[in-house]
Order: C-alpha cells, then sequence, then structure tokens
C-alpha cells in the first residue's frame, strides 16, 4: 500500500461535515456497519475507547457508592405498559419479540429501550422499609431503540451505555443524587474527554418520558450544532406510584419511595469525534486513547531497539505502542495520525547519531528533536499540554458558535447563517416549544437561568432563559 494513501480518503471537514464524520469512523478502524440497518460493529480499536471511558467512569461511580447489576434484556408488554408516559414516549421505537420457534408467545416481549420498568419492579421486592433505602444501582449494557435515520455512535438502533438507577427514602436525597450525577458526566467530559460543556435542566418538551425533572450535559460539535451528552433524571414518585413501590418509613408508616436514572452512552465516542477530529483523521484525548503515545523506528536495527527499550520502561505509565510491522514509515505515521495518537516518537539512525528522538503532537503535527535524557519530562509536559489545547480549541469553538436572540425574527436570522446554540427568554409552555420545534427544525437544549422576559415565541411573559438551537 502507498504511504499516506489513507488519509485521502477523508472529506475536508469544512467541504461536508457528515461526510467527513463517517469517513473518519471508518477510516480510523473504529466500526464496521452490522446486517441489520442502523448496527454497528465495534472494532477492537473502537471498543478500547469505550472501555477506557467504562474503566474511568466506573471508577467515579464506585466513589459516590454505586453498584453494579446486570438485569435482563426482555420485558414483558404488561410491565412496560404500567407507566403511561413512560411507554409513550418509547412506543415508536420498540422492538418486540413475538415468537419463539414456530409457537406465538402469549405475552409480547420488549426488548429493553432503557430499564426502568425492570429495575423498579425489583426495587418493589427488595425495598421493605427505609432501612433498605438507598439503593444505588448501575449496569453496563446494550439498548435498543429502532431508530429511522442512524449514524455511527450518535444514533444507532442497539447501542452501549450504562444505566444508573436509585431509589431513596426521601426527595432531597433522590434529587441531590440526580445531580451530583450530573455533575460526575460534566467532569467527566471536561476533564477525561476535554469537551466543554452546559450543564441545566430540560424544559418539559423536552424532558424524560415518565420523569419530574430531566438534566442533561450539552455540548457544541465543531459545526455548532448540539450533542446531548448525557443526562440524569428526578422521577419523585412518579414510578414509584405506577408500580406501587412502597416502604415503611421510620414513623412506621407506609410511604412511595423516590427514584432517579441517570446514563451515558457510546454517543460520547461520536462526540469526541465532533469535537475534536480534523482532516487526517481522529484526535483523541489522551485519558481514553487506546495509545497513548507511539513509537514508530524508521529502521530495525541494535541501536534503535535499545533506545525502544529504555522509552518503554521509562514511559511505563502510558498506553504505549511500538509498531513492529512490515509496514513502510509513512504508512505508519499517516496510520498513528487517523488513529488520533497524542504523542508520536520516532526513531531513526539518523536523529540516534545526535542521540535525539522525533516527537510529534497529533493536534499541532509538528516534529521537535528532542534529546534522549529530555524525553520522559519532554512527553510528561507534552501530554498535559496537549489535553489542554484540545480543551481549548473546543471551549473556543463553543463560545464562538453560542448567540443571543429576543425575538424569533432574530432567533432566524442567526440560525440562516449556520449552526449554533442560541440563549432566549422562553415561556416553558410544551405548546409554544412544539411550536418552535414546527417552525424552525430546532428545539431547547436547556435552561441557563431563570430571569424575567418576554417569551421569543409568543411573546407572553417568560421566567426562563434557555439554548435552542439545531442538535444531533
Ligand atoms: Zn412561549
Amino acid at each position: 500500500m502507498a504511504d499516506n494513501k489513507k488519509m485521502n480518503l477523508i472529506t475536508p471537514r469544512d467541504v461536508d461535515f457528515a461526510k467527513w464524520y463517517t469517513d473518519v469512523v471508518k477510516n480510523a478502524g473504529l466500526i464496521d456497519y452490522g446486517h441489520v440497518k442502523g448496527t454497528i460493529i465495534f472494532k477492537p480499536y473502537g471498543y478500547a475507547i469505550w472501555e477506557n471511558i467504562q474503566k474511568i467512569l466506573d471508577a467515579e461511580f464506585k466513589k459516590l457508592g454505586v453498584e453494579n447489576v446486570y438485569f435482563p434484556l426482555l420485558i414483558p408488554k404488561s410491565l412496560l405498559l404500567k407507566e403511561a408516559d413512560h411507554v409513550e414516549g418509547f412506543a415508536p421505537e420498540l422492538a418486540t419479540v413475538t415468537k419463539v420457534g414456530d409457537k406465538t408467545l402469549e405475552e409480547e416481549l420488549y426488548i429493553r429501550p432503557t430499564s426502568e420498568v425492570l429495575i423498579m419492579t425489583h426495587f418493589a421486592k427488595e425495598v421493605k422499609s427505609y432501612r433498605d433505602l438507598p439503593l444505588i444501582y448501575n449496569q453496563w449494557t446494550n439498548v435498543m431503540r429502532w431508530e429511522k435515520t442512524t449514524r455511527p455512535f450518535l444514533r444507532t438502533s442497539e447501542f452501549l451505555w450504562q444505566e444508573g438507577h436509585t431509589i431513596h427514602s426521601n426527595p432531597e436525597e433522590a434529587k441531590n443524587l440526580t445531580l451530583k450525577m450530573l455533575e460526575v458526566y460534566a467532569q467527566f467530559a471536561e476533564t477525561a474527554l476535554a469537551i466543554p460543556v452546559i450543564r441545566g435542566q430540560k424544559t418539559e418538551h423536552e424532558k424524560f418520558a415518565g420523569a419530574a425533572e430531566t438534566y442533561t450535559i450539552e455540548s457544541i460539535m465543531y459545526d455548532g450544532q448540539a450533542l446531548q451528552s448525557g443526562t440524569s433524571h428526578y422521577f419523585g414518585d412518579n414510578f414509584t406510584k405506577a408500580f406501587d413501590i412502597k416502604f415503611q418509613n421510620n414513623n412506621q408508616k407506609e410511604e412511595y419511595g423516590y427514584t432517579t436514572s441517570w446514563g451515558v452512552s457510546t454517543r460520547l465516542i461520536g462526540a469526541i469525534i465532533m469535537t475534536h477530529a480534523d482532516d487526517f483523521g481522529l484526535v483523541l484525548p489522551s485519558a481514553v486513547s487506546p495509545v497513548q503515545v507511539q513509537i514508530i523506528k524508521i529502521k530495525d536495527t541494535p541501536e534503535i531497539n535499545t533506545v525502544v527499550k529504555d522509552i518503554q520502561t521509562n514511559l511505563n505509565q502510558y498506553r504505549l505502542f511500538v509498531d513492529e510491522t512490515d509496514k513502510s514509515f509513512g504508512y505508519k505515521i499517516s496510520e498513528a495520525e487517523i488513529k488520533g495518537v497524542p504523542i508520536r516518537i520516532e526513531i531513526g539512525p539518523r536523529d540516534l547519531e545526535n542521540g535525539c528522538v522525533t516527537i510529534s503532537r497529533r493536534d499541532l503535527r509538528n516534529k521537535v528533536q528532542v534529546k534522549l535524557a529530555d524525553i520522559v519530562d519532554y512527553v510528561n509536559t507534552e501530554i498535559v499540554a496537549y489535553d489542554a489545547a484540545l480543551f481549548a480549541t473546543a471551549l473556543k469553538n463553543s463560545e464562538a458558535k453560542t448567540f443571543q436572540a429576543t425575538t424569533m425574527s432574530e432567533y432566524q436570522t442567526i440560525l440562516a447563517k449556520g449552526n449554533g446554540i442560541v440563549l432566549v427568554p422562553f415561556c416553558g409552555d410544551v405548546k409554544c416549544e412544539a411550536d418552535v420545534k414546527q417552525k424552525t427544525a430546532t428545539n431547547s437544549r436547556c435552561i441557563k437561568e431563570q430571569k424575567k422576559g418576554k417569551c421569543f415565541n409568543c411573546n407572553k411573559d417568560s421566567e426562563l432563559m434557555v439554548y435552542f438551537g439545531r442538535a444531533y
């Protein structure tokens, strides 16, 4: 294969963002398409990113007392029908099992679109007294929502996620946990993924089916469209009433429990790509990059191999990869770029004569001669600077694509110029938001703050400042 051939297959980001995205996903070797439309195969490199996300988040969850569980894939139809809003929200996307062998099932079974009803009914059995509370569960699993239009990671019919489910003896504790989890997600996005986020509550129109309150982290992609990157829901006693989950409180009285759920999914991989990747391929934040430092040898000599061994020993706190394949030097470099490896170290005979190696940072695509004795310090410093630079670039883009408007015509003028999120005064009314959606094909992202004004759409008195915009 010719050198640098691969990167020519990537459509420039500013020419066609959607095509660029698909090109990056495919050329970086993250996925293949499944046989059923809307499904994807996670190839090793793509799955490794998800594993790193899992590792970091799971450790954060456990610090908050989260216990991992696993619930079945199938939900009996009668069970899902118990919470009316919930089933209405998911009905159009539900996949149903109706037959086993050639026998029609007496009761149809749904493939889980989410697991509230399964976990709630289990809670009903577990929770007898206030002493049994809280229960703080999470499962890492797959779910299925039959989507009409799909794109790898962003919207697939089957996707991987974690869903946390908790039950508490009082509303304050449940609400605190809802917000604490939102903060875990926000911190994770900003520190591990270098993606700036906006935290906020969803409007009535956009809240999760069956929730009392939904909180979200929203991030703004390179093209200015928003991406809902994680959500945390406070259910109050909506589900426990529907499922009759009562416990005896410390006054010996029966009371309904208070529940929450929260989740992030493989969508985050889409967010990483659309925030950081460029015309040469992926650019991965170091915390989740399957390879953090890649070593490429220009020749296979004993001197070079000795230096490689030393580097492996001295940088063993990093996920290090030495490309020992027969691929050409140029091909190896272009592959490391496409795969978004943060730091690349090239070692050749000429460099070694000067006691140096050549080090490149993926975001800068620079080449710096570094003395052998300075490699460790240099890599330690540059990897931190690299992550900080990714965050700074993303933040600059987010700020440049955040606008303000007070009327519908101002809002539409901004949208006509390009994508972005727009802060507007909004009445919060479900019908008014449905009207905005119908007029502009956009919806609210989240509430920024309480502030009196006139709704940008219906001109009635409003108390909220809300971000609206196009979203994935
Ligand atoms: Zn309004």
